[in-house]
Parts: C-alpha cells; structure tokens; sequence
C-alpha cells in the first residue's frame, strides 16, 4: 500500500509570491497531497542574478511556510556547494521515500523548456509531473514535450496515488499572472505589492531593503 503523494515546488523564489503558492495549494486540494515541499534552487555565485542571498531567499520561504501546515520547507539544494539538478533531488528523495509517490509541481513554462533539464526523459521514471497553466504559456508544446504528453497524460487523479511515478496532470488551476521578474519591478519602483505576497513577506523584504532601486 502506498502512502498518499506530496508536492514538491523547486524555484529560486526571488522572492516567492502567489504564482508559486496558490497552484501549489490547488494542487495540494485536488490531488490530495500529503504535503508540498518548498525546495529553493542553490545559484551559482558568478550568475547574475538572484537579486538576494540564499540566506534571504530561504528566510522569505521559511516566512511564507509558517503560515501554511501544507508546506514544509526542505533545504537540501542550498545546503549543497553546486546547483542540483530536478533529476538528482528526485532520485534522492524517491530513497529517502520509498513508498511515497512524488508529484513534481511546475508552471506551464517549465513544462515548455523541459526538453533543456539535464535528463529530462528520466523525470517520470521518479515522480509525476503536475503543471500548472501560467498566462502567457500556452498549450503549445514543442515536440518532444508532445510525445511526453502522448505517453504519459493522465486526467485519473487517483492514478497519481496507485502509482509511484510516471504520469503528468495538467492542472485546471485559477491562473495567477505574476512573475518574481515583474514582482521585483514594482518592488524596485516602490509600488505597492500588497496581495502579490504573503504579508510576512512584504515585512522581510521592507526591513532587510531588499529589491530597491538604490540597492544596485
Ligand atoms: P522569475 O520571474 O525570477 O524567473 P518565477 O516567478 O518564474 O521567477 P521561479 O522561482 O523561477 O519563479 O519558479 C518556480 C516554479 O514556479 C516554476 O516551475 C514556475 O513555472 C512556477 N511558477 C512561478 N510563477 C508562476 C505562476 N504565476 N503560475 C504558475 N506557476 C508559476
């Protein structure tokens, strides 16, 4: 007998926002998930961006984690010196949880750039993808992303808890148009971002001065 599946949300979260919590918690609803787990990205130094620290970043998740039982906040990519790959943090976690099937969360245009994730055929031999819509992303895939979808498709729920791994569920979640890019913008601008974020967010991110113009 299986356990039932959890969620698993990796992003850079910079910062997070309701793009990435009210799909997750839809999912969470619809598929009855044990739980999500928040994972934030480790980023090489030299890139460009993120704008804050792995530290903030992961304070910010901590922020939006605590107000929500479902979420669990797992560390495990930043506590790494290199970036991880979905593929290993999977095949980690499929040992760490034998009998838990793993639902990989992504918007729809993670779905679209899949085909450029380091062993991106071998996602579905660990878990289950589950895509949210995200506006301005469309039902528009690139080949090899169709034959994943021909092969792998399913609308049957349940088959998400019979099986450890190997399906994908296109959510029918209430789209949400906002991006941590467009969300830092108005934060740069010192537009008001009330209802983008959780408040404690907000908070954080006013005291540590995070994301304003004369910071860079
Ligand atoms: P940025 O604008 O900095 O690129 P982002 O808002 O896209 O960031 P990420 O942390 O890169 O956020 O995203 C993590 C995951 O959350 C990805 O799978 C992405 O598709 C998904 N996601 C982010 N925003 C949304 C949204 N508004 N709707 C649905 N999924 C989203």
């Amino acid at each position: 007998m299986l356990k039932a599946p959890i969620g698993i949300l990796g992003g850079t979260f910079d910062p997070i926002h309701i793009g990435h919590l009210r799909p997750a918690i839809e999912a969470r609803d619809t598929l009855e998930l044990a739980e999500i787990r928040l994972i934030p990205n480790h980023i090489p130094p030299h890139r460009a961006n993120p704008f804050c620290s792995s530290e903030q970043r992961l304070a910010m998740v901590r922020l939006a984690a605590a107000e929500n039982r479902h979420f669990v906040v797992d560390e495990r990519e930043l506590k790494r010196d290199k970036p991880s790959y979905t593929i290993d943090t999977l095949i980690e976690l499929r040992h760490e949880l034998p009998d838990t099937p793993l639902c990989f969360l992504m918007g729809m245009d993670s779905l679209l750039s899949l085909p450029s994730w380091h062993r991106w055929q071998e996602l579905l031999d660990y878990g289950h993808l589950v895509v949210s819509t995200r506006p301005g992303w469309q039902l528009d895939y690139p080949a090899g992303v169709a034959q994943l979808l021909t092969n792998h498709h399913t609308s049957d729920a349940s088959a998400l808890h019979r099986q450890l791994a190997g399906h994908i569920w296109l959510a029918d979640n209430q789209p949400v148009e906002l991006s941590a890019t467009r969300l830092r913008a108005l934060l740069e601008a010192g537009q008001d971002t009330r209802y983008l974020l959780p408040e404690s967010v907000a908070h954080y991110i006013d005291q540590q001065g995070l994301y304003r113009a004369n910071r860079r």
